[in-house]
């Protein structure tokens, strides 16, 4: 990934990630099923930590023992008790990313064995069955720029609201306070509604500065504001949600159900109003995830209050498996890691419920020609 924009705390001009193709012995029209996943996005690759932990505990198992008794099928939970084998508890990230990546890789292999697309095995497996035919979507823009001018983040944002989104997001806490707030009123000026418009300081502020952020923005009833501080500073988090008062986003960068539990306790989130998201493939994958919605429902959560971190298609089939309340997008900001089916179009701010096997990688031809190198 080769991209120069930046946020409150860093730039992506050397992100990497990784890529996983899981090469099944079930075969379908003639060809073994195979499965992929890359690990989101914002996280550097995991590649070491596959290559020296996690696939050789996986390659060490029996084949009976990655099997599910009751479908006769292999287990993505299976696999991740494998990749758990000789880890200490706590230290969650180092590991985290490599095993969700690989999990997400398998269930898109087991969908495709299924023969069904992804979301709709989630929601058989862990919800009601039932899936939605349509996701809302909102789009994530705004980065600084250093050739940014009013007019230029102005027609970045106007070209969103003409390419079918109706809710955007943008960067703050870049800037000098009051250039920031000149810079959000500069994109309010060509919306309907501040509820049309979330903010994101990817927890590049300070507990101090962050409640001057809460005083300077509090008064404009944006859609959210996410990440303000260090997110697992819950006290620092707690005290912004006191502060800001309208929705608070945050959880992207939680990768343990133990630190999700932590926000949920400290963080002074409040059910019905919050949002809280999470990045399926770096947090141990779906199973895990479906276990966090559970949690979430636990402590009052509705899963509409919940959004996955990602803008690709395995948070997609997160979305609509899970019954989240929206996904995000983040059109050609990622090369082929953002994005979704190539033909999909977004109208009124929602994206049609993909209807291929699997995750459906293979309705997006750049990204999974890179895939394909993986296996040919
Ligand atoms: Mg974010």
């Amino acid at each position: 990934m080769n991209v120069s924009i930046s946020n409150a705390a860093f730039s992506f001009d050397n992100m990497t990630t990784s890529i996983v193709a899981v090469v099944t012995d079930v075969v379908k029209g003639g060809k073994p099923v195979v499965g992929y996943a890359f690990n989101s996005t914002g996280r550097y690759a995991c590649g070491a930590q596959m290559r020296n932990r996690m696939i050789p505990r996986l390659l060490r198992q029996k084949p009976d023992d990655l099997m599910d008794p009751v479908t006769g099928v292999f287990s993505p939970e299976a696999a991740v008790r494998a990749m758990m084998f000789g880890e200490k508890p706590g230290g969650d990230m180092e590991r985290a990313v490599a095993i969700g990546t690989i999990e997400t890789a398998l269930w898109d292999a087991l969908a495709k064995t299924l023969d069904m697309p992804l979301h709709r095995l989630l929601s058989e497996r862990y919800g009601n069955g039932v899936t939605p035919e349509k996701m809302f979507c909102y789009v994530g823009g705004g980065w600084y720029k250093a050739d940014e001018t009013p007019a230029s983040l102005r027609a970045e944002m106007q070209g969103y609201l003409d390419t079918g989104y109706t809710l955007i997001k943008t960067k703050i806490g870049g800037l000098p306070i009051d250039e920031d707030r000149a810079r959000i009123e500069n994109i309010l000026g060509i919306l309907d509604s501040p509820s049309q418009l979330a903010v994101d300081a990817n927890c590049g502020l300070s507990p101090e500065r962050a409640l001057q952020y809460a005083e300077a923005f509090g008064d404009l009833g944006l859609a959210w504001f996410e990440e303000p501080v260090n997110p697992v500073d819950y006290a620092a988090t707690s005290d912004f949600v006191k502060a800001y008062i309208h929705p608070v986003a945050t959880g992207e960068n939680l990768f343990s159900q133990a630190e999700l539990r932590n926000l949920l306790r400290y963080g002074g989130f409040r059910p019905g109003i919050d949002i809280v998201q999470i990045d399926v493939p770096q947090s141990y994958g779906m199973a895990a995830c479906a276990a966090n919605m559970k949690m979430l429902e636990d402590y009052g959560w509705s899963a509409s209050s919940v959004l996955p971190h990602g803008g690709n298609q395995m948070s997609l089939a997160a979305a609509l498996g899970f019954g989240m309340g929206m996904c995000e997008s983040y059109p050609s900001v990622f090369g082929v890691f953002s994005g979704y089916a190539d033909d999909a179009k977004v109208v009124d701010g929602y994206l049609p419920a993909p209807d291929r096997p699997g995750i459906g990688f293979e309705a997006q031809a750049e990204l999974f020609s890179l895939f394909s190198t993986l296996t040919d």
